[in-house]
C-alpha cells in the first residue's frame, strides 16, 4: 500500500494551491460579503484546465484521475468555500453524469466546453416537494414528436444561472409495477421556457450560485435524453455518489483551514502571561482536530481511488461525505472557540468557514441520508 502521492497529483496540487492562494484567497472575503459569484475566477479556473481534471483529453479534459480532482477541491475549499462548492458542483454534477451515461454525440457536444473550462454545468435535482425523497421527482418530460416537453421546478440549484446546459430528472412513463420511470434530459439554459432566478439569502457559500428553475412547455430534442431512460433515478444516484467524494474534499479543506488559522493564533494570542497554544485545553482541541482532518482526507482518497479502479465506492463515499463534513463543522467551530470574541468576528474569517461548512452536511445527501446509505449498504 503506497500512500504517497505521485507525481502528477503532486503538480496538480500545488498548481491549484499556488492559484487558490494567490487568487482567490484575496478575493474570498469580498465574494462572502458580496454574495456575488466570481465570474472571473471561473474563467481563470476553466483556463487552468481544472474543469476537466477527470475527464479524458478527447472531450477537452485532462485525463487525470479523481485523487486529483479532490486534491484540487480541498485546495480551493482551503481559502473560499463558496468558489470550492460552485467548482466541484460544476465538474460532479454538471458535467461527469454527461462522461457517465452520454451517447459519443453528447460527449461532443456538452462535454466538451464544460471540460475545456469555456462553460459551466448545472444539475438540477431537488423540487420544492422532492429533496432527500429524490424520488418524488414531480417535474415531467413528455414525448411530442421528436422532442420532450417538459414542465416542473426545480430549486437549490448550483450554477444554474451561469450554467449553459443544466442536466434536469423528470418523469417519463410508469413502470410495470405501476412507478414513475426519472429520466435525465440536458436542457441548454437559453431554451425557450426555462427561467432561472437566483433570489435565495444564504447562511453560507453565499458567493456559489444557488438558482430556482421553472420549465414551463421547455421543447428539447429527444436525443437529449441522457443514458437509459428507465435507470435515470439508479444513474442520478452514481452521479451523486461521486459527487460525495467532492463535497468531503471540499470538507476536508474547511477542516484544514480552519486547523491552520486556529494553530497561528493559539501561538500568537497570550493570556495570563504565556501563549494560549501551552494550555492543554487548547492543545487538546488542536490535537482533536488534526486527527480528524487526517482521517476525513484518508477517507477521501480511499474512495476516490476505489472509483478510479472501477471498484465499488457507494459506502466509501458517503462515510467520506459524512465524516469530513462533519469534521469541517467542528473543526471550524473549534477554531472559532480558540480565536474568542475574535473568532466571532468577520474579520478572522473562521465564522465563514463554520457557515460555509454546514451547507456540506445537507447538500448532496444530507448527514441523515448519508447513514442511510451507509447501513442500506451493510443491511443488504
Ligand atoms: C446551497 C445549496 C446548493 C444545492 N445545490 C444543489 C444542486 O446543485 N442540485 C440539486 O439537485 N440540489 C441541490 N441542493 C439541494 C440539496 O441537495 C437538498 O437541500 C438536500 O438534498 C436536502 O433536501 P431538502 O432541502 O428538501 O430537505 P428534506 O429532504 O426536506 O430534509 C429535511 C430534514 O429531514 C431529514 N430527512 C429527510 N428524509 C429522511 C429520512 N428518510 N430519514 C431521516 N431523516 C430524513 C433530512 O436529513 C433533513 O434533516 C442544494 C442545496 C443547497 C442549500
Amino acid at each position: 500500500m503506497n500512500f504517497e502521492l505521485d507525481k502528477e497529483q503532486l503538480m496538480i496540487k500545488k498548481m491549484v494551491s499556488d492559484f487558490a492562494q494567490n487568487v482567490i484567497r484575496p478575493r474570498a472575503v469580498d465574494i462572502d460579503r458580496t454574495a456575488q459569484f466570481p465570474v472571473d475566477i471561473f474563467e481563470q479556473i476553466g483556463e487552468l484546465g481544472l474543469l476537466g481534471i477527470p475527464f479524458p483529453e478527447e472531450y477537452g479534459g485532462a485525463g487525470s484521475d479523481t485523487i486529483s480532482y479532490a486534491i484540487a477541491v480541498e485546495e480551493i475549499g482551503k481559502v473560499c468555500g463558496s468558489t470550492g462548492l460552485s467548482y466541484a458542483a460544476a465538474v460532479s454534477l454538471g458535467a461527469s453524469p454527461i462522461y457517465y451515461f452520454g451517447t459519443e454525440e453528447q460527449k461532443k457536444q456538452y462535454l466538451t466546453p464544460l471540460a475545456e473550462g469555456k462553460a459551466l454545468g448545472a444539475f438540477g435535482l431537488t423540487e420544492p416537494n422532492a429533496g432527500s425523497d429524490a424520488g418524488g421527482t414531480k417535474t415531467t418530460a413528455v414525448v411530442d414528436g421528436d422532442d420532450f416537453i417538459i414542465n416542473g421546478e426545480k430549486c437549490y440549484i448550483t450554477n444554474a444561472s451561469f450554467a449553459e446546459t443544466v442536466i434536469v430528472t423528470a418523469v417519463t412513463g410508469k413502470d410495470d409495477r405501476g412507478k414513475n420511470i426519472i429520466s435525465a434530459i440536458i436542457v441548454p439554459t437559453d431554451t425557450d421556457g426555462v427561467t432561472i432566478t437566483s433570489n435565495y439569502d444564504k447562511m453560507g457559500v453565499r458567493g456559489s450560485d444557488t438558482a430556482e428553475i421553472v420549465l414551463d412547455h421547455v421543447r428539447v430534442p429527444k436525443e437529449n435524453l441522457l443514458g437509459d431512460p428507465e435507470k435515470g433515478f439508479k444513474q442520478f444516484l452514481h452521479t451523486l455518489d461521486g459527487g460525495r467524494i467532492s463535497i468531503a474534499a471540499l470538507g476536508v479543506g474547511i477542516a484544514q483551514a480552519s486547523l491552520d488559522r486556529a494553530l497561528e493564533y493559539a501561538k500568537e494570542r497570550k493570556q495570563f502571561g504565556k501563549a494560549i497554544s501551552s494550555f492543554q485545553a487548547i492543545q487538546f482541541k488542536l490535537a482533536d482536530m488534526a486527527m480528524e482532518v487526517e482521517l476525513a482526507r484518508n477517507m477521501v482518497y480511499k474512495a476516490a481511488w476505489l472509483k478510479d479502479q472501477g471498484k465499488p465506492f457507494t459506502k466509501e463515499s458517503a462515510y467520506a461525505k459524512l465524516f469530513a463534513t462533519e469534521t469541517a463543522f467542528r473543526s471550524a467551530n473549534q477554531a472559532i472557540q480558540i480565536h474568542g470574541g475574535y473568532g466571532y468576528m468577520r474579520e478572522y474569517e473562521v465564522e465563514r468557514f463554520l457557515r460555509d461548512a454546514k451547507l456540506l452536511e445537507i447538500g448532496e445527501g444530507t448527514s441523515e441520508i448519508q447513514r442511510l446509505v451507509i447501513a442500506r449498504q451493510l443491511l443488504d
